[in-house]
């Protein structure tokens, strides 16, 4: 399965400056080629920044401390501005939920595709007419009026769409999507990622999908990481961890789904502590954890289960040592 990984991820760690506080911290994961991976975490877990550092546009107060990005051949970490700025107008199309920044206002939709266009190719104006139209409709615009409209005359899902049409249209192999359906409402949003989904399959691209609402991860991705405190603390095949979640943080985050969807308005994600709130030393979670033990502030928990499917929890540990003892 390794050859056909699209993105591999190996022991990423970013800290600020010349600070030894990490911010995210020996992530590990990986994209095949054609799937979807979901990161699911609370604001200020790590998702976006980890979104950064593929695109290689880490900020200059940031820095990688360790590990490595890889997409197909070429490690991120260490490409030139010019590389990356290739990478980032062909192999990797990045939507956000700032789509609204994403055109220019005052200027038609359909002149800023042809100046996007022949900014990477050497087509007329005519032929950049002809690809703009086709990808407008690809994502199911009508293209011809939305090419010749100003970005203030489209919704805001019509120009999400407008954006990833652009975002698309060199055939990229990864689309990273962070959080692209904030801004809007919630069926348009559903709509949107629905039609990620569908442009994957049109593309034979992988998708990293980043959203805090497990609900947009569970039926759309293959794989899915759990972020806390900058660690992915659980992973595995989205199903599985689903329908059998290990660490304590993915169980709340899916109660607090399922309270949600039984529409009971008082009960909103109930997490002890504040939102994120985390330790620096032992497990991250600690202070928020409802099953904290008295090891867990002290003692880093490390990854356990196997290959497909692990946590980063004493819970874990304990348990298989209590199965040891019985046997
Ligand atoms: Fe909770 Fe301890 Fe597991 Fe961390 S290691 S999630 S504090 S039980
Ligand atoms: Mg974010």
């Amino acid at each position: 399965t390794c050859e056909n990984n699209l993105l591999v991820v190996e022991n990423l760690s970013v800290n600020m400056r010349n600070s030894r506080e990490k911010l995210i911290c020996n992530l590990h994961f990986s994209i095949p080629q054609g799937e979807v991976f979901g990161l699911v975490g609370e604001s200020g877990s790590g998702k976006s920044l980890t979104a950064t550092v593929i695109l290689g546009m880490l900020s200059k107060s940031l820095e990688v401390t360790s590990g490595s990005v890889k997409l197909g051949q070429s490690e991120i970490t260490s490409l030139s501005e010019r590389e990356l700025r290739k990478i980032r107008g062909q192999d990797i199309a990045y939507l956000s939920q700032n789509y609204q920044s994403f055109f220019t206002p005052f200027i038609k939709v359909g002149k800023q595709f042809i100046e996007i266009i022949r900014c990477h190719t050497d087509m007329s104006k005519k032929e950049a007419k002809k690809v703009a139209i086709h990808w407008l409709d690809k994502v199911h615009l009508p293209a011809e009026r939305v090419f010749n409209s100003f970005p203030d005359e489209l919704s805001g899902g019509q120009l999400q769409r407008a954006s990833i049409a652009s975002a698309i249209m060199f055939r990229p192999k990864l689309i990273i999507a962070d959080e692209p359906t904030t801004a809007l409402d919630v069926l348009t949003g559903e709509r949107i990622l629905d039609l990620l989904c569908e442009l994957k399959e049109e593309l034979n691209c992988s998708i990293l999908l980043i959203s805090h609402d497990l609900k947009h991860i569970i039926n759309r991705t293959n794989t899915v990481g759990v972020m806390y405190g900058g660690n992915i603390v659980e992973m595995g095949k989205t199903s599985a961890v689903v329908s059998e979640p290990i660490h304590p943080y993915t169980k709340l985050l899916l109660q607090s789904r399922l309270k949600l969807n039984k529409h009971i308005p008082h009960v909103l994600p109930t997490m002890l502590g504040e939102p994120g709130l985390v330790a620096k030393e032992g497990c991250p979670f600690s202070k928020r954890c409802p099953s904290v033990m008295k090891s867990c502030d002290k003692v880093v928990p490390v990854n356990t289960l196997n290959n497909h499917h692990f946590a980063a929890c004493h819970l874990v540990n304990t348990e298989r040592e209590e199965q040891y003892v019985t046997r």
